[in-house]
């Protein structure tokens, strides 16, 4: 039963009837009582689609299951970080091996050579690096290193991306085309978020503005490499080329945080994809094969002003955990096998395509945006959505009801029409065409409905 705080949904023609989540809502009663929200991260709490979370139970290749015994295929990843899939066996097998040894020690081990040997070897951008144990913190630590490095303090980041919780960067942009960032959550001072300058994506004049009027106070510009945590928002080549250009002239830092896109466009993530070098790349999610792992790297140079070789202070308790170490080197060494990416990304391009065509014969206003094995479900008929301004909040109410209809037929999409899906390995076509299948027929009723 839904016991939604979100009201009834309209009953529409062709709905399938709610699935049985009883053991869900049970235990997300009593996560209330633990938790803010019954939650330990905002989103999972359901507050932008029907009903209420699902808790889980079990995962295995493309398949979850939740407490109620429902098996969904899984388009949601754990947000990205299960490339492979939930549970593959060769990370499974490492991690436990690894385990037989003790879990943390606090001194460094040869699992963190492995690991950066495997990333440095096969990834032109980078020359060393630093592990931390969350994409937030590797971006907090990569900004940290971009001011120190530049003796700088005022940073860029551009509405629609979203860059982890550090105080920095929960910011929003101002009315105006280049603003002060307003604070996006309380308890960030207004005085921190004023070092962060905030312009929308896609607007070169933007740019020049923001140099122009912040020149010598720039310490970097920060961007997701593809921006892929508020929709789908490609950027075209020569604008991110352009981004790179002013910021080498004007010595500010370029970061491109690739916690999603890192390991997920393919190796060398979107830094590859556009073959464009940032000066400092952060990473996560897939980095850690599903253990808590995020990492920043530069050129040696760069590094070396991190301590103890440098002046930027940044360190971890946990930082290098050799469970979540071995975790990255066996996921990542699946990753380099000759042809991974070519067939998941043409797996993941038929599975959009198909579907686009579908919703184009319809004439439904409709898109699915895809880059490599990342798609994003966009309720419009723009061609392409390249800056937050562009997506339609209206559209959500059309997303929350294909959400509940693919709940209620095996299909498991984060709980946002703003979040993105991924497209697995354990993905096989069978499971695909199956999630189509299903797709297609939500699009239905979400037409139908309006
Ligand atoms: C997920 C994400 C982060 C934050 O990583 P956490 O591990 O959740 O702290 C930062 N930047 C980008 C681009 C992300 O996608």
């Amino acid at each position: 039963m839904f016991s939604g705080n979100e009201g009834e949904m309209p009953v529409s023609p062709g709905s399938k009837p709610d699935i049985s989540r009883e053991k869900s809502a049970e235990l997300y009663e009593k996560a209330k009582t633990y938790f803010p929200g019954g939650v330990n991260s905002p989103v999972r709490a359901f507050k932008s689609v029907y009903g209420t979370p699902l808790f889980i139970q079990k995962g295995d290749g493309c398949f979850v299951w939740d407490a109620d015994g429902n098996q969904f295929i899984d388009f949601c990843a754990s947000w990205g970080p299960l490339i492979l899939g939930h549970n593959p066996p060769k990370v499974r097998e490492k991690v436990i091996e690894t385990m037989q040894n003790g879990m943390s020690f606090g001194a460094p081990t040869a699992l963190e050579n492995e690991l950066a040997e495997l990333i440095i070897k096969n990834n032109k951008f980078v020359e060393k690096i630093r592990f931390t144990s969350s994409g937030t913190e590797a971006v907090m630590s990569a900004i940290r290193l971009a001011r120190g490095y530049t003796k700088r303090d005022k940073i860029l980041k551009f509405e629609g991306c979203y860059h982890g919780h550090s105080d920095s960067l929960l910011v929003k942009a101002g009315s105006g085309l280049v603003t002060f960032g307003e604070t996006s959550s309380l308890g960030v001072p207004k005085s921190f978020a004023e070092e962060t300058i905030v312009i929308p994506l896609n607007d070169i004049e933007a740019i020049k503005q923001a140099f122009t009027q912040f020149k010598d106070q720039l310490a970097a510009v920060i961007i997701e490499g593809i921006p892929a945590n508020n929709g789908l928002l490609m950027q075209e080549k020569s604008y991110v080329e352009f981004l790179q250009q002013i910021c080498n002239e004007n010595g500010t830092l370029l970061i491109f945080d690739e916690v999603i896109t890192g390991f997920r466009i393919g190796f060398e993530g979107a830094a590859g994809y556009y073959g464009i070098k940032p000066d400092i790349v952060t990473y996560g999610k897939i980095l850690g094969g599903g253990l808590p792992v995020g990492m920043y790297g530069a050129s040696a140079e760069i590094m070396g002003h991190i301590s103890p070789d440098g002046g930027v202070y940044q360190a971890g308790t946990l930082s290098g955990n050799p469970v979540a170490m071995a975790a990255g080197i066996a996921q990542l060494t699946e990753l380099l096998r000759s042809g991974f990416y070519k067939e998941l990304n043409n797996k993941a391009a038929e599975f959009a395509e198909s579907i686009q065509r579908f919703a184009t014969t319809r004439n439904y206003k409709f898109k699915v945006f895809y880059v490599g094995s990342i798609f994003w479900f966009a309720f419009t008929d723009k061609e392409s959505i390249r800056c937050a301004e562009d997506i339609d909040p209206a559209s959500m109410e059309k997303f929350k009801i294909m959400h509940r209809e693919l709940l209620n037929r095996g299909i498991y999409l984060g709980p946002s029409g703003y979040e993105v899906g991924f497209v697995s390995a354990a993905h096989t076509k069978i499971e695909l065409e199956k999630a189509k299948r299903a797709i297609l027929e939500a699009l239905d009723i979400v037409f139908r409905n309006k």
